[in-house]
């Protein structure tokens, strides 16, 4: 049953998410509606069933796959009498735990705030009673405690301040001059930043967790002697909330104005087509769907991963297909140059150091004509 096995996977990443947010998933529960409820999302004989396992397990907080209105969180909170988090917010709330520099920091705050606005008499009823915990980082209780006048000032202030550093970052990305860069897109957790590493011997942050990379990074590479520049970028999820969209343009903006983009798949992740699909999706929406593009297939070290035990989190993975069989499968068949990897392995790394070196090259020489 395919839908099935979707809803599963929706859950898992929900269920990695919450993980990376600190929390621990007790139970899922699903329900088959033809469209949510308007007041209450799911149907009211579901409420109450999750507000019987909440009160017998003393569950502190009940996470949405999806994003809840603002009277629909409202409603379910009064309803089932527990913190209620929806998928925005749980994302936004990664987000602002780790956010490295001030530029993150700033633009997670203003998405915050711009989801905190419609939403905010639920926090005055809440933030009574619930102090800190996931969902409740960020913007500090006083500030929350004030007007929508105050906020909606804030959020011009925050508005400005991310365009002044705009400014700043754009000035730096023309100073980098003429060189070639190629910015490292791919959905979260394929293996981006250990990428990064591996080809530029940088020590970029990896962990096993969604979103582990906030901020950009910029590292000078070079492969035969051809310096360019490297971006590694946020990495791209499903149903990204949009203030985040709106609030990471400087982030897309290195998507957006790179030369050359490495799309990096974890193709031992069993939704990785889904992925693929996400990431054009976004790259199509900042206008970057038409620059050059080399396809990196990761974790082919992966394919015989199996959880090792209930508490694995790592997303399975598709068994039983060979490297070969999946070099015959249409992705290899892709318009762009395509290569079979492993970052942790450096397995085909010679391949796709003369892939990278190729496109850079011929980059390199249409705004060069007249040298080398
Ligand atoms: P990012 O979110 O795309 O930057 O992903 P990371 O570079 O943080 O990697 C996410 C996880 O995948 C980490 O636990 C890495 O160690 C792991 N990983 C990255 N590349 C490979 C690979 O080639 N094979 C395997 N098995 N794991 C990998």
């Amino acid at each position: 049953n395919q839908d099935e096995e979707k809803l599963t996977e929706y859950l898992d990443e929900l269920e990695f998410l919450a993980f990376t947010a600190g929390a621990t998933v007790q139970k899922r529960f699903t329900q088959k509606l033809t469209q949510p409820d308007s007041k209450t999302f799911i149907g009211s004989g579901k409420a109450i069933e999750i507000k019987e396992y909440v009160k017998e397990n003393e569950i502190g907080t009940v996470i949405f796959d999806d994003e809840l209105s603002p009277s629909q969180l409202k409603n379910l909170e009064r309803e089932m009498e527990v913190k209620i988090l929806d998928r925005t917010n749980l994302i936004l709330d990664i987000f602002a735990q780790r956010a490295q520099t001030s530029y993150a920091r700033t633009q997670v705050e203003l998405a915050q705030y711009q989801y905190l606005l419609p939403r905010l008499t639920r926090m005055w009823t809440h933030l009574e009673r619930q102090k800190g915990g996931i969902g409740m980082r960020g913007p500090g209780e006083t500030e929350i405690e004030t007007d929508r006048r105050i906020i909606r000032d804030r959020i011009t202030l925050l508005k400005e301040k991310l365009k002044t550093i705009d400014k700043q970052m754009a000035t730096q990305r023309n100073n980098r001059g003429k060189v070639v860069r190629a910015a490292l897109v791919g959905y979260t957790n394929v293996g981006k930043s250990t990428l990064m590493n591996s080809i530029s011997k940088s020590e970029v942050f990896a962990e096993n967790k969604l979103f582990a990379t906030l901020d950009t990074t910029v590292r000078k590479v070079v492969i035969g002697n051809l310096p360019f520049l490297l971006t590694d970028t946020v990495g791209f999820i499903r149903k990204l909330p949009t203030q985040l969209v709106e609030s990471f343009k400087s982030t897309l903006d290195e998507v957006r104005e790179a030369d050359l983009l490495i799309h990096v798949v974890d193709i031992s992740h069993e939704s990785f087509e889904d992925h693929i699909e996400s990431v054009n999706h976004i790259l199509m929406e900042i206008n970057a769907h038409q620059k050059p593009m080399i396809m990196v297939f990761n974790k082919i070290d992966g394919f015989s991963y199996e959880k090792k035990d209930e508490d694995d989190l790592t997303p399975s993975t598709r068994k039983n297909v060979s490297l070969e069989e999946w070099k015959k499968t249409w992705m290899a068949k892709s318009k762009y140059p395509t290569v079979f990897i492993s970052a942790l392995t450096k397995e085909n790394f010679p391949e796709m150091k003369k892939m990278i070196y190729d496109e850079v090259m011929k980059i390199h020489i249409s705004r060069f004509p007249y040298n080398d």
